[in-house]
């Protein structure tokens, strides 16, 4: 997959892609990113891209014609579905991970100061996503929450393929785990995950997935479509 990232920090970016395993799938070909920086298409002899807003109102915003000239520009070399990552957009979440996993060449539009001036987004953006109910001062963390989340679910990312039923892929947050040594003066292992027995174990997570969820999101609860074991590990759960 392609990623090009719209920025006026492109060494947020590079930073970033350089560790752990987006490295090793971005030395590996398994996903491609190139940075394109709006200054590059600014005809304003000091590399400017921001102006005031019209109307009045705080901070500055980019320009129009910067930044829809960078993404022609992207569109001459390459197809591409166009996100711009605001608070304005809609919720980030997996599913909407699963649905844009499958571009071939995404490009990712990082605001910074006030925002884009309108007019970008009505001539040249596909769809608007947001990463959570907060504001911060530029789209590089968002951009890079986007790309990394769709680079773990390309085909041979995670050698493991198991590591990728996660928090959220069956509907459910993940059952917590452990790791050696069985005891510590912080607690002990659950004896059930060293019994050996998999129905056994399989049942705990399914019952430890179903508390944290029914715990922290019980949003996400409200939207599954339960089976019975899960709606009898649930009754249990709710009787404790
Ligand atoms: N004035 C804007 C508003 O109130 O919606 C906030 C602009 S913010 C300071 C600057 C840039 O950061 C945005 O254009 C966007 O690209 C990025 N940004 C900030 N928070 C974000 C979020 N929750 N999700 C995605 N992008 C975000």
């Amino acid at each position: 997959m392609n990623f090009n990232i719209v920025t006026i920090f492109p060494e947020l970016i590079d930073s970033y892609i350089n560790h752990g395993l987006l490295a090793k799938a971005y030395e590996g070909g398994l996903i491609s990113v190139n940075t394109w920086n709006p200054r590059d298409f600014s005809e304003d002899k000091n590399r400017r891209i921001d102006d005031k807003p019209f109307g009045g109102g705080q901070g500055m915003l980019f320009q129009a014609e910067p930044v829809i000239k960078t993404i022609e520009a992207i569109k001459i070399q390459d197809k591409t579905h166009v996100v711009f990552v605001a608070p304005h957009g809609k919720p980030f979440d997996q599913k909407t991970a699963l649905r844009l996993k499958n571009e071939d060449n995404l490009t990712i539009v990082c605001g910074r100061y006030e925002g884009l001036d309108k007019r970008i987004e009505n001539s040249c953006i596909d769809e608007v996503i947001s990463i959570g109910d907060y504001v911060l001062n530029g789209g590089e963390l968002p951009a890079l929450v986007v790309m990394e989340t769709l680079s773990r679910l390309q085909k041979g990312f995670i050698g493991n393929e198991e590591s990728l039923l996660d928090s959220f892929s069956e509907g459910l947050l993940e059952h917590p785990q452990y790791t050696r040594p069985e005891k510590t003066i912080y607690g002990d292992v659950p004896e059930v995950l060293l019994s050996g027995n998999h129905e056994l174990i399989k049942r705990w997570k399914l019952k430890e997935s179903l508390r944290i969820t029914y715990e922290n999101r019980p949003d996400m609860i409200k939207d599954k479509n339960l089976s019975d074991i899960e709606i009898e590990l649930l009754n249990e759960i709710k009787d404790e």
